[in-house]
C-alpha cells in the first residue's frame, strides 16, 4: 500500500481548488507591532494586516514583564496536569480574575479556547441526560466538534435567526435538557448576535445558554468581558466562553459559570483533565493583560478609530466589503483562486501581509480578505494598504461595490 500516494492524492485536489494552506513563516518583532519579518517568499518586512492580537497586547510591557517575573519566579512550564502536581496558584489568580471579569461565581482555564469549547460542550452534551443542543448554523469548528463529540442530539438554527430558533425549542419537549450554543461576534462575516433576543427565547423554554466571546473579550464592553457586558447580559447567559490568544495577545481558553457548571466541567471533562496545565507564566501574563484591558479604553478606542478610517477609504474606492458592527472588515474577493493572487501581490510587491481566506473556513464562493485594524496601525498603514488595493483592484479586473 502506498500511504503517501494517497496523502498526495488529496493535497492535489486542495491545490487543484486553490484551497490548499501555505502559512506566512514570520518573525513577529516586539515593540514594532503590527511589523514583522517574514522567512518564507515575498517582502522581508512585512507589515501584517490580519492578526487576532487585536489591540497588540502581545507585547504590552506590562503583559511582557508579568510573564518574564512568573518565569523567574516559577520557571517556564507547570510540572504537571491540573490534577498532577501542574495547578499553580498562578492559574487560580487567573481564574477569579475570569470569574470577576465576566461576574460569575467560577471560571476553569484550558489549555486553548478549541480545547475549552471542544471539552465543555462535548462533557454537557454527554452528561446532561437527554440533552439536546441548538447550535447557530455558523457556529465555529471547536463548537461543532464538541457538539458531535457529545453523541447529544443536535439541531443547527439558521444564523443569528431567533424566530428560528423558537420554532426548534418549541419542538422539543419540555423535560429535555437543552443547550444554545452561539457566538457574540462571528469571526468571518464580523456581525453580532442578537444575544438579548435568544437570551428572552432560551429563558422561555428553559434552555441554558452557552456564548463564545472569543472575539469580543477585551474589545467590547466597559471592562473588556465582551459584548454580553456591553449590553448588560451577562448574569442571564449560563456560560461564557473565551479565549487568551486573541485580543488578550497570549495563549489559553476558559470557561465562567456558576460553581457547580464549573465543577462538573472540572470533575468530568477529559480534555480539561488529561493534559498538562498551561505554564504558570502564561497565565500571569493573560491576568495583567485582562486587568490593564479592565481599566484602560485606550487601546479599545485607537482600534476603533483605526477601523472606522479603513472602512471609509474603501467605501471611497468602492472596493466592496461586508458591512457590520465589529472590528473585523471582511474584503471580498469571490473566487479562491484570485483571493490568494491578491494575497501573494500585497505580500510580494507591497510588504503587506493579509491571509486569503477560503473554504472550508468560509463558503465556497466568498472567499475574502479578512483585515483586522488594531490601534498601532499608522495612517500611513493605511494609506499603503488602501493603494495597493486600489491598484491591484484595476489589474485583476475585481467588480467595484456600485456607490
Ligand atoms: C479562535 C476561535 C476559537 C478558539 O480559540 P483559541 O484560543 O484560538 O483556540 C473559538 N471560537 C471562535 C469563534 C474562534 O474564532
Amino acid at each position: 500500500m502506498d500511504y503517501d500516494a494517497l496523502f498526495t492524492a488529496q493535497l492535489d485536489a486542495l491545490k487543484r481548488d486553490g484551497n490548499y494552506r501555505i502559512f506566512a513563516e514570520l518573525e513577529r518583532r516586539c515593540g514594532q507591532f503590527p511589523r514583522a519579518n517574514n522567512h518564507g517568499t515575498g517582502a522581508r518586512e512585512v507589515t501584517v494586516w490580519c492578526s487576532n492580537d487585536y489591540l497588540g497586547m502581545g507585547q504590552h510591557p506590562k503583559v511582557m514583564s508579568a510573564m518574564h517575573e512568573a518565569i523567574d519566579r516559577c520557571g517556564t512550564g507547570a510540572g504537571g496536569t491540573r490534577n498532577i502536581s501542574g495547578t499553580n496558584i498562578l492559574h487560580r489568580e487567573l481564574e477569579a480574575e475570569l470569574a470577576d471579569l465576566h461576574q460569575k461565581e467560577a471560571a476553569l482555564l484550558f489549555t486553548s479556547g478549541y480545547v475549552s469549547n471542544w471539552a465543555s460542550l462535548g462533557t454537557l452534551g454527554a452528561r446532561l441526560p437527554g440533552a439536546v443542543i441548538l447550535s447557530d448554523a455558523l457556529n465555529h469548528a471547536s463548537m461543532i466538534e464538541g457538539i458531535r463529540h457529545s453523541r447529544a442530539d443536535k439541531v443547527i438554527w439558521k444564523h443569528n435567526d431567533v424566530e428560528d430558533l423558537e420554532r426548534k425549542l418549541a419542538a422539543i419537549p419540555a423535560d429535555r435538557p437543552k443547550i444554545v450554543a452561539f457566538e457574540s461576534v462571528y469571526s468571518m462575516d464580523g456581525d453580532i448576535a442578537p444575544i438579548r433576543e435568544i437570551v428572552e427565547v432560551a429563558e422561555k423554554y428553559g434552555a441554558m445558554t452557552y456564548l463564545d466571546e472569543v472575539h469580543a473579550v477585551g474589545m467590547y464592553g466597559p471592562r473588556g468581558a465582551g459584548v454580553a457586558e456591553q449590553e448588560g447580559l451577562m448574569d442571564r447567559i449560563t456560560l461564557i466562553e473565551g479565549t487568551l490568544g486573541k485580543a488578550y495577545g497570549v495563549v489559553g481558553g476558559y470557561i465562567t459559570g456558576s460553581k457547580p457548571l464549573v465543577d462538573f466541567i472540572r470533575s468530568f471533562s477529559s480534555g480539561f483533565i488529561f493534559t498538562t496545565a498551561l505554564p504558570p507564566a502564561v497565565a500571569a501574563a493573560a491576568r495583567a493583560s485582562i486587568r490593564h484591558l479592565k481599566e484602560s479604553d485606550v487601546e479599545r478606542m485607537g482600534q476603533r478609530k483605526r477601523v472606522a478610517q479603513l472602512r471609509a477609504r474603501l467605501d471611497q474606492l468602492g472596493i466592496p466589503h461586508l458591512p457590520n458592527p465589529s472590528h473585523i472588515i471582511p474584503v471580498m474577493i469571490c473566487d479562491p483562486v484570485k483571493c490568494r493572487q491578491i494575497s501573494d501581490i500585497l505580500m510580494d510587491e507591497y510588504g503587506i501581509y493579509v491571509q486569503p481566506i477560503n473554504y472550508p473556513t468560509v463558503p465556497k464562493g466568498t472567499e475574502r480578505l479578512r483585515f483586522t485594524p488594531s490601534p498601532l496601525h499608522t495612517e500611513e498603514d493605511i494609506d499603503r494598504l488602501v493603494s495597493a488595493l486600489g491598484t491591484l483592484w484595476k489589474q485583476c479586473a475585481l467588480s467595484r461595490a456600485v456607490a
